[in-house]
């Protein structure tokens, strides 16, 4: 394979950059010509295609966002904007595509490899929210910024002994709330993989007034409900006044933690590995700190599990 391509699909996250440095360094290092596609599937199927050299993915690895840009493309969930998207990339001579993006960018990454077009896809998503690998690139960034956000908050809920309740992402996947919440020391993590009854979360806030504790902070993952909600029905079970912050698109940003330039890095270079070796049709992710491969039958069938003894450790440490 002499030349491949390389595109951000999908909602942005911090180490796509270094991902893309990887493809198209790797790339290079074995001889290839490596292209960049510009704004996702959608560019595709435009032709946004631009050669790169090894320069022009320098001073990026520690930049957040995608210098590729993203979209989200309508048009490319059909065989038609599909078979578009492949022409452009055969015009150009180019016979492998590395996708960085969440689980969508995958199903459209699969339904180029299933009409006979190379290609391997990088989990890039501040989510967590994909089987078949322990982390996304992207989500060790995404829980630093969290942290980070909760750490300032507790100062001022100390000070002014307030219930702060704090809003994350993740829709459907409570991981940002749950690791960021049992690193920050949160006294309730309101996830949607477990169900918790709201008198649960005000009992424990009011047992541990009674210990004299006056500050507390609550998280809860988007897909729960809104802060706002659980702020109000605090409110109308126990009586306690509450603070709301809801964190929004801050945590998309900033510069990669080193943990996802590493992996950015390594996902990178060994999805050029896999296009080199004939290979399609798979994600790369990490096991053990092990670079791995997996089919996407297998990343959209999996079912991708929340750390349940992590829940509860956080239950019993934040007392
Ligand atoms: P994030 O997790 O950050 O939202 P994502 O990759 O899951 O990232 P989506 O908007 O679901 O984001 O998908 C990105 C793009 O992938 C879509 O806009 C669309 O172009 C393409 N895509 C999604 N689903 C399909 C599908 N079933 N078939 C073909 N293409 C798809």
């Amino acid at each position: 394979m002499q030349k491949i391509a390389v595109l951000t699909s999908g909602g942005d996250a911090p180490g796509m950059n270094a991902a893309v440095r990887a493809v198209v360094r790797r790339g290079i290092s074995y001889g290839m010509e490596v292209y960049g596609i510009y704004h996702g599937y959608e560019g595709l199927m435009q032709g946004q295609i631009t050669l790169m050299d090894a320069g022009s993915v320098g001073d990026i690895i520690q930049r957040g966002g995608t210098i590729l840009h993203s979209s989200r493309s309508e048009e490319f969930k059909t065989d038609a904007g599909q078979q578009k998207g492949i022409a452009e990339l055969r015009r150009k001579g180019i016979e492998g595509l590395v996708v960085i993006g969440g689980d969508g960018s995958f199903r459209g990454a699969q339904k180029l490899s299933d009409k006979g077009f190379s290609t391997i896809g990088i989990p890039g998503t501040i989510d967590n929210d994909i089987s078949g690998t322990e982390m996304t690139l992207g989500f060790d960034t995404a829980v630093n910024t969290v942290l980070e956000a909760i750490d300032k908050i507790r100062d001022t809920a100390t000070s002014h002994e307030r219930i702060f309740v704090v809003e994350v992402m993740g829709r459907h996947c409570g991981d940002i709330a749950l690791w960021a919440g049992l690193s920050g020391g949160a006294e309730s993590i309101l996830i949607p993989e477990v169900n918790v009854e709201i008198n649960d979360v005000t009992h424990r806030l009011l047992e541990g007034n009674k210990r004299g504790k006056k500050h507390s902070i609550i998280i809860v993952a988007e897909g729960v409900c809104p802060a706002s909600e659980i702020a109000q029905r605090i409110k109308e079970e126990a009586g306690l006044d509450t603070r709301v912050t809801v964190l929004g698109h801050v945590q998309r940003g900033g510069s990669p933690s080193a943990f996802d330039r590493m992996l950015g890095s390594r996902l990178g270079a060994k999805a050029v590995d896999l296009l080199r070796e004939g290979q399609s049709g798979k994600m790369v992710g990490i096991q053990r700190n092990r670079i791995t491969e997996v089919d996407f039958a297998d990343v959209f069938t999996i079912e991708n599990d929340i750390d349940l003894d992590m829940y509860e450790l956080s239950k019993t440490l934040s007392i």
